[in-house]
């Protein structure tokens, strides 16, 4: 099966650039408060290692990994959520690190199933918010940047385990954003 075409949406320099500015912006209002920085797998893991890698604070780091299953087209909400965080989060702030909110569900599942763990704080920061087909009320605390619509690859961001590790942001060409997840 030939591979779809991909019309760029966001290049490297713009990514550096916003990234930089955000980490900046989350630096200062942590300041000397000690954070944990949760990334979520398998989506989140360039943006995750771009963001630290610009903190000019100290953080201790960890992952969960969330796959939504089921049909191709729709989230669902129904989430699988694998839970092997190594990390005490009782009392700490805790930052989650998410590729796209979309619908939302995902990262709801994700937020209540951190607060089991009784943080002091918890904060989700994403790659791309996408309004367009918001389920929930849910608004994240840090943006990067903000897409109308369009199934996006790369920079982390998969179709079908394809594109991951391509350097900059693409939208799948002649697709809308109902494609497989
Ligand atoms: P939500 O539960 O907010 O609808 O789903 C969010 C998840 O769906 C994201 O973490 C991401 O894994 C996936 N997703 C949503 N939109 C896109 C997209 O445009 N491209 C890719 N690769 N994944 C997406
Ligand atoms: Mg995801």
């Amino acid at each position: 099966m030939p591979l779809p075409e991909l019309s760029p949406v966001l290049s490297e320099a713009e990514i550096k650039n916003r990234v930089s500015a955000l980490a900046r912006q989350i630096s200062a209002d942590y300041q000397d408060e000690p954070l944990v920085v949760i990334g979520v797998l398998k989506g989140a893991f360039v943006f995750m290692a771009d963001l630290v890698r610009s903190l000019t604070i100290p953080v201790e780091i960890d992952f969960i990994k969330a796959s939504s299953y089921g049909t191709s087209d729709t989230s669902s909400g129904e989430v699988r959520l694998s839970e092997a965080l190594e990390t005490d989060l009782k009392d700490r702030h805790v930052l989650i690190v998410e590729d796209i909110l979309d619908t939302g569900q995902t990262i709801e599942r994700l937020t209540a199933s951190i607060a089991r763990y009784r943080p002091r704080s918890i904060r989700v920061c994403v790659c791309i918010d996408k309004k367009e087909r918001r389920k929930t009320d849910f608004e994240a605390d840090y943006i990067c940047f903000s897409v109308d619509k369009g199934f996006l690859v790369g920079y982390g961001l998969d179709y079908a385990e394809q594109y991951r590790y391509l350097p900059a942001i693409f939208a799948l060409k002649n697709s809308t954003s109902e494609e497989a997840k």
